[in-house]
């Protein structure tokens, strides 16, 4: 009689994003048999800094992703400066982070994470088989119950299970049966690189040597967010302003805006910020949207994974670290012999209650922080409001034991 790790479940992915590549490389992981279905061939990635929290990164180490390859700055602070002069006004240290959370803060170059995700999927060196990439496979139709996907090209595949993992905009959702409640945020954001041989000579050397996230503003909507990824050699800002000064509407991540358009933006801002936006590459225009948490995010043989599942506000750094935590949960619930344990769809259940409550505070607390900044994980550990979403609470998490705490209540019901 085969045993039951001979019985790999059959997985399909929708989206190749972080959120999916992460859950592909959970699952190969455990021996399940992946293909992962993109809409894309990657040609259009966008390139911006992404910090990964302790409770992100501990998953790629887990997963055995070459986090080195993905050349991260390791953040040292987080530091708040005057909207007006630049002049330091308060600092986070994040010196001891490692020896509290277990790895280090992670700022990454987001298209620098994806090559390794996307190498520790497919390619054949790591554990499990290597999953499958069917790219120019745009999902367009998806029975939940049937566990069925059909796509743009006419195929169509079926599953044992189906990560929906298709972004923000994610069409999955439509096909379980949710209508996203979604305003427009009053926020709009800029996001621009400048690479370090630039800033150097501009004399601006010190927003990379810092190795921190530095903020401008944050007590209302205007706010700069700026940290140095690959290696140091990228230096990355988004700046947030209110929606109503350009009523910029157009949905999308590529809309191009030139330096001036952005320095404009920000009239009576540190005259060193400005020097750098004047300087800066590749600037784009981004529409925030808000998504009030969704109903449920499971039905039948499908879940919802990452930003399908969760949309959130950018303030708290934590959006694909919540889709590192989704595809970690998959790989922990769908573990080599979990059939001994309970059926796919009592797996779906436990991962639902697992990931939503923990997904939606850290959505709410990203609101909040939208205008706040002492509401920013770091920020918020002073401790002035009880009940805030706090450094310790996120970056300390213990899946496992909030896993078994789950799986050892259902046993006794
Ligand atoms: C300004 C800003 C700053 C951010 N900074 C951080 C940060 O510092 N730290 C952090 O943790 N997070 C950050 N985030 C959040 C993070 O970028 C997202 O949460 C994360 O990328 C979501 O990953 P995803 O895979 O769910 O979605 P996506 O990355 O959007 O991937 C979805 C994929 O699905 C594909 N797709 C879509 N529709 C279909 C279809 N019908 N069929 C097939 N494929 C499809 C898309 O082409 C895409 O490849 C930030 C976000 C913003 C906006």
């Amino acid at each position: 009689m085969p045993s039951r790790t001979d019985s790999p479940l059959n997985v399909a992915i929708v989206g190749a994003g972080l959120g999916g590549l992460s859950a592909a490389v959970a699952l190969r992981r455990q021996g399940h048999s992946v293909t992962v279905y993109e809409r894309y061939d990657f040609a259009g990635e966008v390139g911006a800094s992404l910090s990964a929290a302790s409770n992100g990164s501990r998953f790629l180490e887990q997963w055995g992703v070459n986090v080195k390859n993905a050349k991260p700055v390791i953040l040292k602070k987080l530091i708040m400066h005057d909207w007006e002069t630049g002049d330091v006004q308060n600092t986070y240290g994040l010196g001891d982070y490692k020896a509290k959370f277990g790895t280090d803060y992670n700022n990454f170059h987001r298209i620098d994470l994806h090559k390794e995700l996307l190498r520790s999927a497919f390619e054949a060196p790591g554990e499990g088989p290597p999953c499958t990439l069917k790219v120019n496979h745009k999902a367009t139709a998806m029975d939940p119950e049937a566990g069925t996907v059909t796509f743009e090209n006419g195929t169509s595949v079926s599953a044992d299970l189906i990560v929906a993992a298709d972004g923000i905009r994610s069409i999955c959702r439509n096909f379980l049966g949710i209508t996203p409640n979604v305003r427009m945020s009053t926020s709009c954001c800029y996001r621009c690189i400048i690479g370090a041989p630039k800033l150097r000579s501009l004399g601006l050397e010190d927003y990379i040597n810092n190795e921190a996230i530095e903020y401008w503003g944050g007590f209302g909507i205007n706010k700069i967010v700026m940290s140095p990824c690959s290696n140091g050699e990228v230096v990355s800002c988004y700046c947030f302003y209110p929606a109503e000064y350009n009523d910029y509407r157009e949905d999308g991540w590529n809309n191009s805006a030139s330096p001036q358009q952005l320095v404009d933006t920000f009239p009576g801002l540190d005259p060193r910020m400005k020097t750098l936006m004047l300087n800066a590459e590749d600037i784009k225009m981004w529409r925030l949207y808000m998504h009030q948490p969704y109903p449920y995010w499971v039905k039948g043989k499908v879940c919802l994974l990452g930003d399908a599942a969760h949309p959130m506000m950018p303030d708290q750094s934590q959006g694909s670290c919540m889709a590192f935590e989704d595809a970690g949960a998959l790989g922990l619930i769908f573990h080599k012999n979990f059939r001994d344990e309970y059926s796919i769809t009592e797996g779906l259940a436990l991962y639902e209650k697992l990931r939503k409550p923990r997904a939606t505070r850290v959505q709410d607390a990203s609101v909040r922080a939208r205008e706040n900044l002492n509401e920013r994980i770091g920020w918020s550990s002073s401790g002035d409001r009880p009940g805030k979403l706090t450094i310790e609470e996120v970056c300390g998490y213990n899946m496992r034991d909030h896993l078994k705490e789950l799986v050892d209540t259902r046993a006794r019901i």
